[in-house]
Protein backbone atom coordinates (compact mmCIF):
# COMPACT_ATOMS: atom_id res chain seq x y z
CA UNK A 1 0.00 0.00 0.00
CA UNK A 2 2.69 2.45 0.41
CA UNK A 3 5.93 1.20 -1.90
CA UNK A 4 5.47 3.28 -5.03
CA UNK A 5 5.19 6.91 -3.02
CA UNK A 6 8.57 8.51 -3.57
CA UNK A 7 10.43 9.86 -0.60
CA UNK A 8 8.79 8.13 2.38
CA UNK A 9 10.45 7.95 5.32
CA UNK A 10 10.05 5.94 8.27
CA UNK A 11 7.76 8.42 9.74
CA UNK A 12 5.40 8.33 6.68
CA UNK A 13 5.22 5.02 6.55
CA UNK A 14 4.02 4.46 9.85
CA UNK A 15 1.51 6.80 9.11
CA UNK A 16 0.67 5.27 6.11
CA UNK A 17 0.54 2.43 7.57
CA UNK A 18 -2.36 3.84 10.10
CA UNK A 19 -4.29 5.37 7.27
CA UNK A 20 -6.00 1.99 6.33
CA UNK A 21 -6.12 2.37 2.70
CA UNK A 22 -8.79 0.88 0.74
CA UNK A 23 -8.28 -2.21 -1.82
CA UNK A 24 -4.59 -1.64 -1.35
CA UNK A 25 -3.82 -4.68 -3.07
CA UNK A 26 -5.19 -3.17 -6.41
CA UNK A 27 -4.06 0.56 -6.14
CA UNK A 28 -1.79 1.74 -9.27
CA UNK A 29 1.75 0.33 -7.95
CA UNK A 30 1.06 -0.57 -4.86
CA UNK A 31 1.37 -4.29 -5.42
CA UNK A 32 3.24 -5.95 -2.78
CA UNK A 33 2.46 -8.49 -1.34
CA UNK A 34 3.08 -12.32 0.05
CA UNK A 35 3.30 -14.69 -3.19
CA UNK A 36 4.98 -14.97 -6.68
CA UNK A 37 6.56 -11.77 -8.50
CA UNK A 38 5.21 -9.73 -5.30
CA UNK A 39 6.15 -11.58 -2.72
CA UNK A 40 9.04 -10.66 -0.10
CA UNK A 41 12.01 -12.22 -2.41
CA UNK A 42 11.25 -9.41 -5.04
CA UNK A 43 10.16 -6.59 -2.79
CA UNK A 44 13.51 -4.71 -3.45
CA UNK A 45 12.92 -4.83 -6.76
CA UNK A 46 9.66 -3.34 -6.67
CA UNK A 47 10.67 -0.09 -6.25
CA UNK A 48 14.14 1.63 -5.28
CA UNK A 49 12.76 3.34 -1.72
CA UNK A 50 12.22 -1.08 -0.61
CA UNK A 51 15.76 -0.84 -0.94
CA UNK A 52 16.58 -2.32 2.89
CA UNK A 53 13.95 -4.93 2.44
CA UNK A 54 17.33 -6.88 0.74
CA UNK A 55 19.99 -5.14 2.10
CA UNK A 56 19.11 -3.85 5.47
CA UNK A 57 21.40 -5.75 8.24
CA UNK A 58 18.14 -5.07 11.38
CA UNK A 59 15.40 -6.94 9.54
CA UNK A 60 12.57 -8.40 11.29
CA UNK A 61 11.09 -10.85 11.82
CA UNK A 62 13.75 -13.28 12.63
CA UNK A 63 14.89 -15.95 15.08
CA UNK A 64 14.69 -14.89 18.79
CA UNK A 65 16.46 -17.52 20.36
CA UNK A 66 16.95 -15.57 23.94
CA UNK A 67 19.07 -12.88 25.59
CA UNK A 68 22.27 -12.12 25.19
CA UNK A 69 22.41 -8.58 26.70
CA UNK A 70 21.85 -7.53 30.28
CA UNK A 71 18.28 -7.09 31.57
CA UNK A 72 16.93 -3.75 31.57
CA UNK A 73 14.21 -1.68 31.92
CA UNK A 74 10.70 -2.80 30.48
CA UNK A 75 8.78 -0.73 28.07
CA UNK A 76 5.77 1.04 30.23
CA UNK A 77 2.40 0.47 28.56
CA UNK A 78 0.50 3.48 29.38
CA UNK A 79 -3.09 2.18 27.78
CA UNK A 80 -6.24 3.16 27.84
CA UNK A 81 -9.86 2.24 26.28
CA UNK A 82 -10.40 4.38 23.08
CA UNK A 83 -12.60 4.09 20.19
CA UNK A 84 -11.26 2.77 16.80
CA UNK A 85 -12.17 1.19 13.37
CA UNK A 86 -11.51 -2.33 12.31
CA UNK A 87 -10.35 -2.43 8.86
CA UNK A 88 -9.38 -4.78 5.84
CA UNK A 89 -6.24 -3.32 4.19
CA UNK A 90 -5.84 -5.52 1.86
CA UNK A 91 -2.76 -6.66 3.93
CA UNK A 92 -4.06 -7.61 7.09
CA UNK A 93 -6.97 -6.99 9.56
CA UNK A 94 -5.98 -3.50 11.34
CA UNK A 95 -7.85 -1.85 14.24
CA UNK A 96 -6.81 1.99 13.93
CA UNK A 97 -7.08 2.97 17.43
CA UNK A 98 -8.02 6.66 18.82
CA UNK A 99 -5.33 8.80 20.67
CA UNK A 100 -4.97 7.99 24.11
CA UNK A 101 -2.84 5.06 24.72
CA UNK A 102 0.90 5.19 24.77
CA UNK A 103 4.24 3.35 25.10
CA UNK A 104 6.82 4.38 26.94
CA UNK A 105 10.23 3.42 26.20
CA UNK A 106 13.61 5.31 27.95
CA UNK A 107 11.11 8.26 28.85
CA UNK A 108 9.78 8.37 25.16
CA UNK A 109 6.64 8.62 24.51
CA UNK A 110 5.10 6.34 21.34
CA UNK A 111 1.51 6.95 21.10
CA UNK A 112 -0.63 3.77 19.98
CA UNK A 113 -1.70 4.07 16.72
CA UNK A 114 -3.05 0.58 15.24
CA UNK A 115 -2.75 -2.73 16.18
CA UNK A 116 -2.96 -5.96 13.01
CA UNK A 117 -1.99 -9.51 12.54
CA UNK A 118 -0.20 -11.87 10.60
CA UNK A 119 -0.83 -15.56 9.72
CA UNK A 120 1.34 -18.01 11.10
CA UNK A 121 3.61 -15.74 12.74
CA UNK A 122 6.48 -13.85 11.71
CA UNK A 123 8.96 -14.26 14.50
CA UNK A 124 10.10 -17.61 15.67
CA UNK A 125 10.10 -17.81 19.78
CA UNK A 126 12.75 -20.00 21.54
CA UNK A 127 12.95 -22.13 17.58
CA UNK A 128 9.06 -22.07 17.12
CA UNK A 129 6.53 -20.54 15.19
CA UNK A 130 2.95 -19.70 16.06
CA UNK A 131 -0.28 -19.34 14.38
CA UNK A 132 -0.92 -15.87 14.75
CA UNK A 133 1.38 -12.68 15.67
CA UNK A 134 0.15 -9.50 16.55
CA UNK A 135 1.47 -6.25 16.17
CA UNK A 136 0.99 -3.16 18.25
CA UNK A 137 2.55 -0.14 15.95
CA UNK A 138 3.09 2.81 18.03
CA UNK A 139 4.45 6.34 16.96
CA UNK A 140 6.93 9.10 18.53
CA UNK A 141 6.29 12.50 17.90
CA UNK A 142 9.10 12.93 15.97
CA UNK A 143 8.04 9.80 13.69
CA UNK A 144 9.85 7.00 15.22
CA UNK A 145 8.64 3.58 15.92
CA UNK A 146 8.11 1.07 18.36
CA UNK A 147 6.72 -2.24 18.28
CA UNK A 148 4.78 -4.45 21.05
CA UNK A 149 4.45 -8.23 19.83
CA UNK A 150 2.83 -11.15 20.94
CA UNK A 151 2.40 -14.14 19.52
CA UNK A 152 -1.36 -16.01 19.37
CA UNK A 153 -1.99 -19.41 19.80
CA UNK A 154 -5.22 -21.93 20.11
CA UNK A 155 -6.61 -23.38 23.01
CA UNK A 156 -8.65 -19.58 24.93
CA UNK A 157 -11.88 -19.95 25.82
CA UNK A 158 -13.41 -17.48 23.75
CA UNK A 159 -13.10 -14.58 26.03
CA UNK A 160 -9.78 -12.52 24.68
CA UNK A 161 -11.15 -9.83 22.66
CA UNK A 162 -9.59 -11.20 19.43
CA UNK A 163 -12.08 -13.48 19.63
CA UNK A 164 -14.69 -10.72 18.98
CA UNK A 165 -12.44 -8.92 16.62
CA UNK A 166 -14.98 -8.69 13.45
CA UNK A 167 -12.74 -9.67 10.53
CA UNK A 168 -14.09 -7.79 7.10
CA UNK A 169 -13.69 -10.03 4.11
CA UNK A 170 -12.70 -7.82 1.93
CA UNK A 171 -10.29 -5.07 1.26
CA UNK A 172 -11.62 -1.70 1.82
CA UNK A 173 -13.81 -3.71 4.08
CA UNK A 174 -14.63 -1.74 7.89
CA UNK A 175 -16.27 -2.62 10.78
CA UNK A 176 -16.81 -1.46 14.50
CA UNK A 177 -15.38 -2.68 17.36
CA UNK A 178 -17.67 -4.24 19.11
CA UNK A 179 -18.83 -2.02 22.44
CA UNK A 180 -17.38 0.84 20.69
CA UNK A 181 -13.77 0.59 22.64
CA UNK A 182 -11.41 -1.22 23.26
CA UNK A 183 -9.07 -0.91 25.64
CA UNK A 184 -5.31 -2.36 24.33
CA UNK A 185 -4.33 -3.30 27.87
CA UNK A 186 -7.09 -6.42 27.43
CA UNK A 187 -4.88 -7.68 24.40
CA UNK A 188 -1.95 -8.24 26.04
CA UNK A 189 -0.79 -11.42 28.37
CA UNK A 190 -0.92 -11.31 31.80
CA UNK A 191 2.66 -11.99 32.05
CA UNK A 192 4.57 -8.63 30.40
CA UNK A 193 8.14 -9.83 30.46
CA UNK A 194 9.58 -9.44 27.10
CA UNK A 195 12.48 -8.89 24.78
CA UNK A 196 13.67 -5.93 23.30
CA UNK A 197 15.48 -5.56 20.23
CA UNK A 198 16.39 -3.13 16.68
CA UNK A 199 14.57 -4.26 13.68
CA UNK A 200 12.81 -3.06 10.50
CA UNK A 201 9.05 -2.69 9.38
CA UNK A 202 8.23 -6.44 8.05
CA UNK A 203 6.49 -4.86 5.09
CA UNK A 204 7.52 -2.50 2.50
CA UNK A 205 9.50 -0.21 2.77
CA UNK A 206 10.90 -2.83 5.75
CA UNK A 207 12.03 0.49 7.51
CA UNK A 208 14.68 0.14 10.01
CA UNK A 209 15.26 2.18 13.71
CA UNK A 210 12.13 0.05 15.06
CA UNK A 211 12.17 -0.11 18.76
CA UNK A 212 10.80 -3.91 19.31
CA UNK A 213 9.09 -5.54 22.00
CA UNK A 214 8.54 -8.96 21.76
CA UNK A 215 6.28 -10.60 24.69
CA UNK A 216 7.39 -14.17 25.64
CA UNK A 217 4.09 -15.42 26.97
CA UNK A 218 1.76 -16.18 24.42
CA UNK A 219 -2.22 -15.44 24.28
CA UNK A 220 -4.80 -17.79 23.55
CA UNK A 221 -7.68 -17.54 21.73
CA UNK A 222 -9.91 -20.30 19.68
CA UNK A 223 -8.87 -22.11 17.20
CA UNK A 224 -12.30 -20.82 14.95
CA UNK A 225 -10.76 -17.05 15.91
CA UNK A 226 -7.43 -18.05 14.58
CA UNK A 227 -8.83 -19.96 11.32
CA UNK A 228 -11.23 -16.85 10.65
CA UNK A 229 -8.19 -14.91 10.73
CA UNK A 230 -6.30 -17.35 8.19
CA UNK A 231 -9.33 -17.35 5.81
CA UNK A 232 -9.76 -13.74 5.38
CA UNK A 233 -6.19 -12.48 5.41
CA UNK A 234 -4.33 -15.86 4.01
CA UNK A 235 -0.52 -16.56 4.51
CA UNK A 236 0.98 -12.75 5.56
CA UNK A 237 3.87 -13.44 6.90
CA UNK A 238 7.03 -12.79 6.15
CA UNK A 239 9.78 -15.13 5.80
CA UNK A 240 12.56 -15.28 8.75
CA UNK A 241 15.65 -12.59 8.12
CA UNK A 242 18.90 -12.79 9.39
CA UNK A 243 19.46 -12.10 12.98
CA UNK A 244 22.94 -10.85 12.51
CA UNK A 245 24.42 -11.13 15.76
CA UNK A 246 21.09 -8.73 17.43
CA UNK A 247 21.44 -7.26 20.22
CA UNK A 248 18.24 -8.72 22.44
CA UNK A 249 17.70 -7.89 26.23
CA UNK A 250 15.28 -9.20 28.35
CA UNK A 251 13.00 -7.01 30.22
CA UNK A 252 10.70 -7.85 33.19
ZN1 LIG B 1 3.01 -6.53 11.40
Amino acid sequence: MICFRPAITVAAAGLLALAALPVAAKDKGAHWGYKGAHGPDNWAKLHPKNKLCATGKRQSPFKIAGANQSPDKAGQMRYTATGGMVVNNGHTIQVNLEKGSVLMVDGKAYRLAQFHFHTPSEHHLFGKGFPMEMHLVHVSEDGKLAVVGVMVRAGGNGKHPIDSLPTPAKAGGKAALPGGKLNPESLLPAHRSHFRFEGSLTTPPCSEGVAWHMMITPVRVTTATIKRFQAVMGRNNRPLQAGNSRKISHRR
